[in-house]
């Protein structure tokens, strides 16, 4: 197609007459630069009808060209770019039902030619906006179904997890009650026996407390990761973490130690209060734990409110941590002294529990740490408002 002059438009016209090439309507198109053929036969027609279509179908005049003109554009495939119909005529009346023709013109050249250029640069822009408009459509078809596959392995592997978590979990710990209570009963019986066998049960029974914490910890992840978002108590969910705490109770965590001091008017926290239970239990384990030499020592529980959020802190007076160690700590299986385990017992996942925990809270957790003197983990939550 062509109105700026580089690719001729194409013209099929229809007439019954035979045409002046030279003369009129059509002589004034070909001077202008269209490039015209003339349908006259059905034969002709149907080959007007063959892709590529040309630009322009035109009848000229009398009636019989006129339903030709129809029986072109009927049997005209719309879904592609069809050709532009016009009917050439003086004596239009408006009588004709002509709601399929694009335009009816006198057979004025200049008029014609002006209505055909605006036609064709309104049809060009026209498809030009289809065109993007259909090319939009596929990207967003395509991204829409990317993300539901995205969605669909996401749900997947989500299910997949928890199915794996719960199940590794429940596997470890049948087999670990039935050792535990045979390490027990040896344990009791050993007592009559010699120092090899004493030693054995003692081994066995640290060995299945250290399995019990880690099924503890492997449940406790997969309940971490799915938050339940609402309004919460910090001193509801710090007494929930004492009776944890004493439910696992070890000698060297004197649970005494641990001295709150939460404000009476404290306003409710925006949190999961299971998630934010088992934060607290794990960050005073540790306080507790790594301050056992200095007995007489508190373990400082504190919570500041400054209208919009509230910050929770865990002091304690124990071996502190170097500060190149304090990114470090909250990475899985991370423990600052390899001996640590043997003298303090855990396996390094509390903190990478806490850091993910509060992730979910869409915040983090941070140290302040003195090797000798101390360390301070502290971290804030969002007061819970209705709004
Ligand atoms: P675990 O306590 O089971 O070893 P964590 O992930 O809870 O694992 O802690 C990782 C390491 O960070 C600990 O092994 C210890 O070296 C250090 N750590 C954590 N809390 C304290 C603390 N309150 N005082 C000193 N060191 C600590």
């Amino acid at each position: 197609m062509n109105t700026s002059g580089e690719v001729p438009t194409t013209i099929s016209v229809i007439s019954t007459q035979v045409l002046d090439w030279t003369d009129g309507v059509v002589g004034y198109l070909i001077e202008q630069g269209y490039s015209l053929s003339h349908i006259t036969s059905d034969d002709q027609q149907h080959e007007a009808l063959n892709a590529p279509y040309p630009d322009i179908i035109m009848g000229i005049g009398d009636v019989q060209s006129l339903s030709s003109l129809r029986a072109i554009h009927n049997e005209t495939d719309h879904e592609t770019t069809r050709p532009v119909f016009v009917l050439i005529t003086d004596n239009y009346s408006g009588e004709l039902p002509l709601d399929w023709a694009d335009l009816v013109l006198p057979p004025t050249p200049h008029y014609i030619d002006y209505q055909l250029r605006t036609v064709l640069r309104l049809r060009a822009e026209n498809t030009a906006l289809v065109r993007s408009n259909r090319e939009l459509k596929a990207q967003v078809d395509e991204t829409r179904q990317h993300l539901l596959e995205l969605q669909r392995d996401s749900d997947h592997i989500e299910i997949l997890k928890t199915a794996i978590v719960h199940n590794v979990a429940h596997e470890l710990n049948t087999p670990l009650l039935q050792v535990k209570s045979a390490v027990s009963l040896l344990a009791e019986s050993a007592a009559d026996r010699g120092e090899q066998e004493v030693l054995a049960a003692r081994l066995a029974t640290n060995a299945t407390g250290r399995l019990e914490s880690i099924i503890r910890n492997i449940t406790r992840l997969s309940k971490a990761m799915d938050p339940n978002l609402g309004p919460v108590m910090l001193r509801h969910t710090f007494a929930a973490a004492l009776r944890s705490l004493n439910r696992s109770w070890q000698p060297d965590r004197d649970i005494e130690r641990i001295q709150a001091n939460i404000p009476d008017d404290l306003p409710h926290l925006y949190a999961d209060s299971e998630g934010l239970t088992i934060v607290l239990e794990l960050l005073l384990d540790n306080a507790l734990k790594f301050s056992r030499e200095n007995a007489t020592t508190p373990v400082e529980l504190s919570a500041i409110c400054d209208g919009e959020t509230v910050e929770i802190s865990i002091k304690d007076y124990g071996i502190g941590i170097p500060k190149d160690k304090w990114d470090r700590i909250f990475e899985t299986f991370y423990q600052v002294d390899s001996s640590t385990t043997r003298s303090y017992g855990g396996i390094g996942v509390g903190l990478a529990i806490v850091r993910l925990i509060l992730e979910r809270h869409d915040t983090r957790v941070y140290v302040d740490s003195k090797p000798g003197a101390g360390s301070t983990f502290s971290f804030k939550l969002n007061v819970y408002s209705l709004k």
